[in-house]
């Protein structure tokens, strides 16, 4: 979309200027927590500077422990009760901090995933956007969180929920990961396991005594490497299920033959699939080569989107929703029964990118679309 047709589709014909003056504020706000570093269990700094920022503004906010804090609506009242979400935490640098911002753009580390959408939920807030607007048909609630770059078991994310009562009371979470300002639904699944190949170990020299480990991981990876994707439809959208080699570990010395190998495999798996199926599923693919051992396994998001608000934000936005291909907290907050969906100013293919970045039109339309269903309700 250009950006007149992005205005109007946003509903703000007019606003060109605006715009420009609203996307220099948020990406301004989005460079000044690209440097914050804060890796996975390193949040702590970013958590008490938002906290601090917000408490400044006049936003009711508090810190929840385990770098995660709560702003404006913390449970259910009159009006509708959206949750936005967002992780604190970013993938560790690649020498992109600290970041840089010229007229259009902001580079660095999360900038698109997703401290941009952090910078929106924040001036949402600050503007008193879906909390202080008397006006507002929606009550809005700011999560934000630690540790979502980890493995799914060591999110803060679904701990705080089970603890929370009033967060699970929203009627709709909207977990702002990078979409393009699209709405992305649902999530996949992941299973991370590793692959255990076991040989006897010998000499070199004397090979038809011992037996290769390495050779019994390379008739795995040929058959990983023969996969196609296999696409699954769920609730009209289509997602691919696939598994990749991501590590491979074998040998001691170079005269030795390795009696043991090791993979590591990383298996995203549809919605609609269980993790109790996923597993046998993986375990029925690889077995028959090595020993598969889960490390941890995430389960997937369904497709949540027939909600009124969740119908809303699609309609706002303009655009056709898409599957989300990747894990996201989606499935957490699905897993404690609040319908959720993804929708956030970054780009897919920036997020973890050495050269992470994200445009002030999209941190623009972002923030005017969430004020819009602030402001209309549905
Ligand atoms: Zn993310």
């Amino acid at each position: 979309m250009t950006r007149r047709d992005r205005n109007q589709a946003y509903g703000h014909a007019s606003v060109d200027v605006v715009s420009d003056e609203l996307g220099a504020k948020i990406g301004a706000r989005t460079l000044e927590l690209i440097d914050i570093a804060s890796p996975s269990r390193g949040e702590q700094a970013i958590c008490e500077h938002v906290t601090r920022l917000l408490a400044e503004g006049q936003v009711n906010v508090e810190e929840l422990g385990d770098s995660c804090l709560v702003a404006g609506t913390r449970t259910r009242a009159d009006r509708p009760f959206v949750l936005l979400a967002g992780h604190l935490d970013t993938v560790p640098a690649q020498g992109n901090i600290p970041g840089s911002a010229d007229s259009t753009v902001v580079r660095g580390l999360g900038a698109s995933d997703m401290k941009g959408s952090l910078a929106v939920m924040i001036e949402l807030a600050l503007a008193g956007v879906g909390t202080a607007d008397a006006d507002r048909k929606v009550d809005f609630g700011f999560l934000f969180f630690s540790r979502e770059e980890l493995p799914a078991s060591e999110s803060s994310l679904t701990p705080l929920l089970e603890a929370d009562g009033g967060l699970r009371g929203a009627d709709l979470a909207v977990v702002m990961e990078p979409t393009g300002n699209v709405v992305q639904a649902g999530c996949l699944g992941h299973c991370l396991a590793s692959w255990h190949f076991s040989g006897r170990s010998g000499h070199s020299a004397r090979p038809w005594l011992a037996e290769n480990a390495i050779e019994k991981l390379g008739d795995g990876i040929v058959a990983i490497a023969a996969l196609e994707p296999v696409d699954h439809q769920f609730d009209g959208l289509t997602f691919r299920e696939v598994i990749s080699l991501t590590t491979v570990s074998a040998g001691i010395a170079s005269n030795v033959i390795p009696g043991e190998a090791t993979a590591s495999l990383s298996y995203r798996f549809p919605p609609g699939m269980s993790l109790e199926d996923a597993e046998a599923r993986l375990r029925a693919i690889c077995e028959p080569f090595g020993t598969i051992v889960i490390e941890s396994s995430s389960p997937s998001g369904a497709v949540r989107v027939d909600s009124p608000a969740a119908q809303r934000l699609i309609a706002i936005t303009g655009e056709p929703i898409e599957p989300k291909q990747a894990w996201t907290p989606v499935a957490e907050f699905d897993g404690v029964g609040v319908a959720a969906l993804n929708f956030g100013p970054g780009q897919p293919s920036a997020a973890h990118a050495v050269d992470e970045h994200v445009e002030l039109d999209a941190l623009a339309s972002s923030y005017s679309a969430l004020a819009r269903l602030a402001l209309e309700g549905f």
